[in-house]
């Protein structure tokens, strides 16, 4: 091909990053001679370059720039050729004119296979919600039938997260980190791939927690220079005092990566960095095990070990194979440091595994016969650490991250459980067992303790203190978010408080009555003596109330259903309200409009009809859709809407449909003391209350009472008892409450 190239000068940037790659395959290659590992590469990149020409990244580099960059990325677990020309390769089936078939003619049955895996993974990564745990493992059964296809979607994984930048699109920017963090960086701590996994994990964090990561990066270069320093001496003594004959082969010392510092800070509850003691470790490197103890014997001369410290991975390795002497001393330079030092002992052959894992049996080897991925040991081996107990939670934690509306948090046991967004330590303890939800007594997320009504993130560890006196809260279905924790409260409830729900009922149906209709109940009920076109006794009056009171029936509903009734008292009023509002009427629209109180963008009286895809009808839950002849009305969740133009949404919903809030007038009373007030607005903060007005006086016998109005967004009928909670919980200066007026 003689094209013209666009830009010639990154063609040559990436010419020579071929190169690069070429002498570095070549140094750990020394029995191929290197004319032929470059020709093979060669033929690879430059097949792949004419393949994926006048295509660009979102960088606006050409294409061929990022199966380039992945193979870099791949250099650490010493692939063979084969591996290499499938990563250059790997994206042509999935984005380009030629197949795999095509691949197979020029390079042969591995590389198609290898690619052909990719090509297979990628089509999973496009069906995203329709993936289900069924596909995701027959995914991981394709990986392990060759371990080098999980090599390569790693490595093209990292550099997409290295240019992740410049996707234009935040939210899918954030999907691509979560599924990154849920699934790429778990598969490559299992294999033991630590470079990739903390590169990995760091990109997320880049994404996920952009402040948390700026402000972990500042304070680690704010004392980069004094570790520096203290890793200079600390060298030269440990060489300087090694006895004869005890080789030193490398002193190097690593900085624990920012997520894992991050999650370490969160799950201690430290402010900073600098207070964790293992934020780095200094890395001895010798010839053979015996050296090891050497090294070690001698160290613990020179500083004082720390008790329960030092760990024998050599005569006990992990699970994953890793072994090293860790020790941590206390004293060294301490005009630099003052919190002990973790040390590693450790030999090259040990080093190599650390650093890789289980690619490290797998890397070229010039002494290895032939050990191919394909080995019947490498299958089992995979499979062995993909399939065991504890990785069904793994699959279920692969689920996970393709869903948007799931979040999973683990047991102290380290079992997952999957949560709709926005769950709550409530629906944690359902979700595990019923038992544990009805007895909770208090809930700690990594270690600390929370309210109630704390929203789960992804990832947490939730701790749940049983206590067979505690029973389910009537609060808590103000902000469960799980079918099954509201149905069992809700049991729990009308079995127990069945009165207390009446009163809430009655205090819910009274505000929104005063409110929309300015009327209340009388003590018959007798507004609700024909609901839903049944006339009702007493006692279903009162399940009725009970029904308001449980929050299983909005107060919006019930009203509706009066107004159905033509002889009720609320019809009257309604017509007479009606009556007033036709001499206002603005002129009519054309007669195709319908004419319904539908509140667009918080208008009423805007011209729209109905669209006819999803066909809504009144009372279902709608959106706009501006057009240029007014507005249309579709379902919420059209299928047809999720191609058009999001700028053009207008919210709408039905009068008297949506919730609109509620004034909260409430009184508390505390033992008078300093600091309750801050206590209380701080209270108010985390709960995302706003105050309007709030006065506080001391009556006689010393106690301060506290009077407070608020506005809600939502209606939420429970939150002055939701604040109550909290506030007994953690003011002990806390008397009593009353709530005096909802509307
Ligand atoms: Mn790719």
């Amino acid at each position: 091909m003689t094209k013209e190239i666009p830009t010639t000068t990154d063609y040559f940037h990436i010419n020579m990053l071929v190169k690069s790659i070429i002498d570095e395959v070549a140094q750990y290659m020394k029995n191929t001679p290197k004319e032929v590992i470059a020709e093979e590469i060669q033929k690879a990149y430059i097949y792949a370059r004419n393949a994926h020409e006048g295509q660009m990244r979102k960088s606006w580099d050409p294409y061929i720039l990022h199966p380039v960059e992945a193979t870099r990325e791949l250099l650490i677990l010493r692939p063979d050729i084969v591996t290499i020309q499938s990563c250059l390769l790997h994206d042509v089936p999935e984005d380009t004119d030629k197949t795999v078939e095509d691949i197979r003619a020029v390079f042969g049955d591995e590389v198609a296979y290898i690619t052909a895996g990719m090509e297979k993974l990628s089509n999973l990564k496009y069906r995203g919600e329709e993936r289900t745990i069924g596909s995701l493992r027959k995914m991981f059964i394709a990986m392990s039938e060759d371990v080098r296809v999980i090599f390569v979607k790693l490595a093209d994984r990292l550099h997409n997260m290295k240019t992740i930048e410049f996707h234009p699109n935040k939210e899918k920017r954030e999907r691509i980190a979560l599924e990154t963090l849920n699934v790429y960086a778990p598969i490559a701590d299992r294999l033991g791939i630590f470079d990739f996994k903390e590169a990995l994990e760091t990109e997320c964090f880049k994404i996920l927690y952009p402040e948390e990561y700026n402000r972990i990066k500042e304070e680690l270069s704010v004392f980069k220079e004094a570790q520096e320093i203290f890793v200079t001496k600390v060298k030269q003594l440990i060489i300087d005092t090694m006895p004869e004959g005890v080789p030193i082969v490398d002193i190097s010392y690593r900085v624990k990566s920012p997520w894992s510092i991050y999650k370490k800070m969160q799950r201690k509850g430290y402010e900073r960095v600098q207070d964790l003691y293992d934020l780095f470790a200094l890395r001895i490197i010798t010839d053979s095990v015996h050296h090891c103890y050497d090294i070690l014997g001698t160290i613990h001369t020179i500083w004082t070990p720390v008790p329960k410290r030092f760990k024998d991975y050599i005569a006990l390795p992990k699970e994953n194979g890793y072994q090293s002497l860790h020790t941590t001393v206390v004293g060294i330079f301490h005009e630099f440091r003052s919190q002990p030092t973790e040390i590693q002992i450790r030999t090259l052959a040990m080093h190599r595994q650390a650093e890789i894992g289980v690619a490290a049996h797998f890397a070229y080897s010039e002494t290895g016969q032939s050990k191919t991925a394909k080995d019947a040991y490498w299958a089992a081996e995979l499979k062995e650490i993909l399939d065991n107990s504890e990785d069904s939670d793994f699959m279920t934690q692969m689920k996970i991250g393709v869903f948007d509306d799931r979040i999973f948090a683990f047991t102290p046991r380290g079992q997952i459980q999957v949560l709709p967004k926005g769950s709550t330590p409530v629906d944690f303890a359902y979700s595990v067992h019923s038992d544990l939800g009805d007895h909770i007594a208090v809930a700690r997320v990594n270690g600390r303790v929370v309210p109630l009504d704390y929203e789960l993130r992804n990832g947490e560890s939730v701790e749940i203190v049983m206590d067979k006196n505690r029973n389910p809260s009537i609060t808590w279905l103000s902000f469960v978010k799980t079918t099954r924790a509201r149905e069992s409260i809700k049991a729990y409830s009308n079995r127990t408080n069945r009165d207390q729900l009446i009163e809430k009922g009655r205090f819910i149906l009274n505000a929104h009555l005063l409110k929309h209709f300015n009327k209340t109940l009388d003590k018959d009920l007798s507004l609700l003596k024909i609901i839903d076109g049944k006339t009702l006794d007493t006692e279903g009056r009162e399940n009725v109330l009970v029904q308001l009171g449980n929050l299983s029936r909005k107060p919006s509903s019930v009203t509706r259903s009066m107004l159905e009734n033509s002889s009720s008292e609320l019809h009257k009023l309604k017509e007479l309200g009606e009556q007033v509002k036709k001499e206002k009427k603005i002129p009519g629209p054309k007669s195709e409009w319908i004419s319904l109180e539908l509140i667009i963008g918080g208008e009423k009286h805007i011209p729209y009809r109905f669209a006819h895809c999803c066909e809504p009808k009144v009372g279902d839950k709608v959106v706009g859709y501006i057009t240029r002849n007014g507005v249309n009305i579709h379902k919420i969740d059209c299928t047809s809407l999720r191609q058009k133009d999001f700028d053009r949404y207008i919210p709408a919903y039905w009068e008297g449909m949506k919730a609109q809030g509620l004034h909260i007038r409430a009184e508390m009373v505390f033992e008078n003391k300093i600091g309750v007030l801050k206590s209380l607005t701080e209270i108010f903060f985390l709960m995302r209350i706003n105050i309007d007005e709030m006065s506080a006086h001391t009556d006689t016998d010393g106690l301060s009472h506290i009077v407070f109005s608020l506005k809600t967004e939502e209606e939420d009928y429970y939150l002055f008892e939701r604040l109550m909670e909290r506030v007994k919980l953690s003011i002990g200066e806390f008397k009593e409450g009353k709530l005096l007026e909802m509307k």
